[in-house]
């Protein structure tokens, strides 16, 4: 029996067609894209050159996608809280020719993600700033403004949304607190202590999968949703990001600066309530607080 040739007339159609296609893996490389992407975003696959510097180097340039920011890596951290989070999203996108592109990113089950674009310049240009305004205002509402974290209620509703889809467990929640932060403010001043709030968001996003949620819940409380991540493999991320804080010097006028912080780890039960759950990461973290800090504590009792 022959092979069906429709996935290579699929690819084949996708390689010649005028709409940008894209593929990338779980560690967000750029793992194939066709002529049409290659030339809106002015790159190749290379297997190596991931999202985030694909976005750089359009911003550095001026060419590609239009990233209006003045800080590049506030923005990739804004942006990086939504991106793989959810199995499909859609957003408009601003090309630097002028173009403007509806862009689609799907999740694959194996953790890919496929981008698809359109062009829709010809679309109605007067309703465009309206749209631009709308988007512009619910992405205010679930973001975090000084961190470019989803806030606490998207993070809720991040997390609602995973303990519903089975096909993310197991599901681990960490929930982190920074230690002696009170000690920063009263010490350094406010602004020190946002610019280590800052930073431990940027590590957040630095040490965590593309499909982790990072959320700062309030103050210098953080959650992390870890899918598809039972307590070891979660334990082994949240020890990790652990360890990179405690090498993390974030003050350029205070290069001797360090800061800790203690995690409570749970994994989910299935039936489990979100309160529940955070309930118990909450216990597991005061036992890390309670037991000296700068650790990670697990609730590993059974249900
Ligand atoms: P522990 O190790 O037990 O967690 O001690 P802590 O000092 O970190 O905890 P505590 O809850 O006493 O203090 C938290 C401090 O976080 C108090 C508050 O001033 C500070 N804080 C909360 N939100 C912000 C913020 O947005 N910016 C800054 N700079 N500080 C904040
Ligand atoms: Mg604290
Ligand atoms: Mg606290």
């Amino acid at each position: 029996m022959s092979e069906s040739p429709l996935p290579q007339t699929l690819l084949a159609l996708h390689e010649a067609g005028p709409n940008p296609a894209a593929l990338f893996d779980v560690n967000d490389v750029l793992r194939w894209a066709n002529k049409a992407f290659c030339e809106a975003f002015k790159v190749q696959p290379d297997g190596r050159l991931g999202w985030a510097d694909m976005v750089r180097a359009n911003h550095a340039s001026g060419q590609g996608a239009v990233i209006e920011t003045d800080d590049i890596e506030a923005w990739l951290a804004a942006t990086g809280t939504r991106r793989g989070k959810l199995p499909y999203r859609a957003f408009e996108s601003d090309l630097a020719d002028g173009r403007w592109l509806w862009v689609s990113e799907t999740l694959l089950p194996d953790g890919w993600m496929l981008l698809l674009a359109m062009d829709i310049t010809a679309l109605r240009q007067d309703a465009r700033s309206l749209r631009q305004a709308h988007v512009k205002a619910l992405r205010a509402a679930e973001t975090d403004s000084l961190t470019g974290l989803a806030n606490r209620r998207q993070g809720m509703k991040l997390l609602q949304q995973a303990l519903g889809a089975a096909d993310q467990w197991p599901l681990s929640i960490a929930m982190l607190d920074l230690d002696h932060f009170k000690q920063v403010n009263d010490q350094l001043g406010h602004a020190a202590g946002d610019q280590v709030l800052v930073d431990f968001a940027r590590q957040l996003l630095a040490g965590t999968r593309r499909e982790d949620g990072c959320v700062r819940l309030g103050g210098e409380e953080f959650l992390l949703i870890l899918p598809a991540a039972a307590l070891g493999q979660a334990g082994v991320i949240v020890e990790r990001l652990l360890a990179k804080v405690r090498l993390s010097r974030p003050l350029a006028e205070q290069p001797e600066f360090g800061y800790r912080c203690s995690g409570g780890l749970v994994e989910a039960r299935w039936g489990e309530s979100a309160e529940a759950l955070l309930k118990r990461a909450d216990e597991a973290l005061y036992r890390a607080k309670a037991q000296g800090r700068d650790r990670v504590e697990r609730d590993d009792a059974p249900a």
